[in-house]
């Protein structure tokens, strides 16, 4: 194969990779069923960016950058993580969390 094949090729495979990343992140966006329980929506003092859409359906006012230091309703400073950073611990409504679920149906498969 020439070099000129080879460059195709690796241009393909790199293609076909990228898109497999936005479908799998894609994927995993869908996996939220926006609940707001990890935005402290059970616990009467949620993220102060947390707005309700719908009925039990939330989102974040500032989703492209939530990460870092937020303030709840009343005033309380907390820091906003990546949802796997806390995945490991309770929470209220956690056991609810679809992607706790999703771990969970890994770990005990
Ligand atoms: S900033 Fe973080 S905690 Fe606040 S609503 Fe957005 S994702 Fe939830
Ligand atoms: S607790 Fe889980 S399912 Fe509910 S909004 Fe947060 S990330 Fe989404």
């Amino acid at each position: 194969m020439n070099q000129l094949l080879w460059l195709q090729r690796d241009k393909m495979s790199e293609d076909r990779y990228i898109r497999y990343q936005k479908e799998k992140l894609i994927e995993y966006e869908n996996l939220c069923k926006r609940c707001g329980a990890c935005c402290g929506v059970f616990d009467n003092d949620p993220c102060i960016n947390l707005k309700e859409e719908v009925k039990g359906k939330y989102f974040c006012a500032i989703y492209e950058n939530k990460l870092g230091v937020q303030n709840s309703i009343s005033g309380k400073e907390f820091i906003c993580v990546p949802i796997w950073d806390i995945l490991h611990k309770s929470w209220s409504g956690s056991f609810n969390c679809a992607y706790k679920k999703t771990i969970l149906s890994w770990v005990y498969r």
